[in-house]
């Protein structure tokens, strides 16, 4: 197996062995991305200098015999976590040239450990998306079928581990944002329970329900990348004071006596056959296992898809008015006054879905209308928090599809915003409840593409998530395949490389890439 396609904990042993080192990893990981990125399209950005000069310090660090489980291995980060001295675009024109001045808590967090950077990845424009096609510079592609979206919100994070252009990746989940593009991708994907990782420098979208969490290709590294990024940040005011435990102690293979909850309402009309299919047979195999499993109801599931499209485009919209041409990001040119200069601004920096996203929020928020739109929505939004604590008295955790469907064909959702929406249809309601949850890939399609099955638990019991992961991973082979990339397209080949939007390190990316 080749360096770049190999799990972190993997690496880790052969790095603590001294058999290989980070920089060699770090080489890999470019010459794929000069190999495959042209096709697919994950990165925004690349950081190949930087990641090269962390590798050494990585070296160094096994040679002193101070590494920790991920130093040394190849990282990629959403382009919405802020970088100091690296572009941080959230895939948006109005931060087309943005270079923040500070460093997110999880890149510090990292950057301590001596993990190299990769690059920044795309994203659909400010995370509002499910695809990456609201990306204001290009789609990135499925790395299973390239004429297939990869997921998103954080598309390009997710097809990056996939298609082994990382070794490991972070993303944020307001809605799904992690664990739909996992599943697409066929990686592992896991929304942490609200306020455990710290959201300090994470650009906000709706700041009730953003979460950051890890992709990886398997399990056991999901539970060392949450041994890096969980835990108590006294700059993030929703950070909770609590000690995070060790989570690879619950990479256990046994999930006897496991009480798992299957919620009705999340079996309901319109999942392909073949999603349902491996969903149930990933269930029957953990009642093979042990565990104990209940058909339970959770009523107010139905209307979380419509509470959450009144709570996140509100706090969208409030966090999105800082975007004025005036403090940092883009500024229209040539505007006769002030207010022009604003209106010219936004109307030009920012793209029609987060627009519409603006629009929503502002009305759900007005006088006249917040009662009857956005507190009623924060009412429903108990409501369906109480489902999950009516659920966890007798479940020790829950099991649904992740996604409805397979990963989707690329232009046949962007024209209709509520068919996107719905691709968040089981996702939705965990964030609303702040819980953890997490994708796992269970199968795949007659065609080939991948299948996920969500994982659902109480707060702050990630623990259960991971040993029913770890179990599903253990007692099947998908996580073992591959997507092939064989006939893809160079980055700087002459082909689809050299696409207008892409950057390497703080150059310029512009234009919009339609192909
Ligand atoms: N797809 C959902 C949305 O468009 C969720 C996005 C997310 O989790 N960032 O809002």
């Amino acid at each position: 197996m080749n360096l770049h396609e190999m799990t972190a904990h993997r690496l880790h042993e052969l790095l603590k062995a001294r058999e290989i080192s980070s920089t060699e990893i770090v080489e890999a990981v470019f010459n794929r991305i000069e190999a495959v990125d042209g096709t697919v399209k994950a990165y925004m950005t690349l950081t190949r200098e930087q990641a090269m000069a962390i590798a050494r310090e990585a070296d160094a660090a096994f040679k002193n015999g101070q590494a920790a489980p991920l130093t040394g291995i190849p990282l990629a980060l959403k382009d919405n976590m802020c970088t100091s001295g690296i572009k941080t675009t959230c895939s948006s024109k109005i931060l087309e040239n943005f270079v923040p001045p500070y460093n997110a808590t999880v890149v510090e967090r990292f950057r301590a450990i001596h993990t190299p950077l990769v690059g920044k990845t795309n994203l659909d424009e400010f995370a509002m998306g499910s695809s990456t096609e609201n990306s204001a510079f290009f789609t990135t592609r499925n790395p299973w079928d390239t004429t297939r979206v990869p997921g998103g919100s954080s598309g390009g994070s997710a097809a990056a581990v996939a298609a082994d252009e990382a070794v490991i990746a972070l993303g944020s989940d307001t809605g799904g944002s992690i664990r739909q593009p996992a599943a697409f991708c066929g990686v592992v994907g896991m929304k942490p329970t609200y306020g455990y990782v710290s959201r300090y420098g994470l650009i906000a979208f709706a700041s009730s329900l953003d979460q950051i969490g890890p992709f990886t290709r398997d399990v056991t590294d999901t539970a060392l990348v949450m041994n890096v990024i969980a835990g108590h940040d006294p700059l993030d005011s929703t950070s909770v004071r609590r000690e995070a435990p060790d989570f690879t102690k619950s990479l256990v293979n046994d999930v006897k006596g496991l009480r798992i909850g299957v919620p009705r309402e999340y079996f309901v009309e319109g999942i392909q056959p073949e999603v349902k299919e491996a969903v149930a047979k990933t269930i029957d195999l953990l009642a093979r296992l042990g565990a104990e499993i209940q058909e339970i109801s959770m009523p107010h599931t139905e209307y979380a898809l419509a509470t959450y499209y009144l709570i996140a485009p509100a706090e969208a919209s409030s966090n999105l008015a800082r975007y004025d041409g005036v403090r940092y990001g883009y500024r229209a040119k040539e505007a006769p006054d002030v207010i022009t200069m604003f209106k010219k601004t936004r109307s030009e920096g920012f793209g029609a879905e987060v627009k519409r996203r603006i629009m929503l929020g502002t009305y759900a928020l007005s006088s006249g209308y917040y009662d009857a739109y956005y507190l009623k929505a924060q009412k429903v939004r108990t409501l369906i928090k109480q489902d999950f604590d009516r659920a966890f008295e007798t479940c020790d955790a829950l099991v649904s599809p992740t996604t409805p469907t397979v990963p989707f064909k690329i232009g046949e959702k962007s024209g209709d915003p509520l068919a996107m929406y719905l691709s968040d249809l089981f996702t939705i309601p965990a964030n609303l409840a702040a819980t953890p949850a997490l994708s796992v890939p269970c199968a795949l399609s007659k065609e080939g593409l991948p299948i996920g099955i969500q994982v659902m638990g109480k707060a702050f019991d990630e623990g259960t998530l991971l040993r029913i992961a770890y179990t599903i991973e253990q007692n099947t082979d998908v996580h073992n395949q591959k997507p092939n990339l064989a006939g893809a397209a160079g980055r700087d080949a002459g082909g689809p490389a050299k696409d207008a939007g892409r950057a390497h390190d703080t150059g310029r990316a512009s234009g919009k890439d339609v192909r």
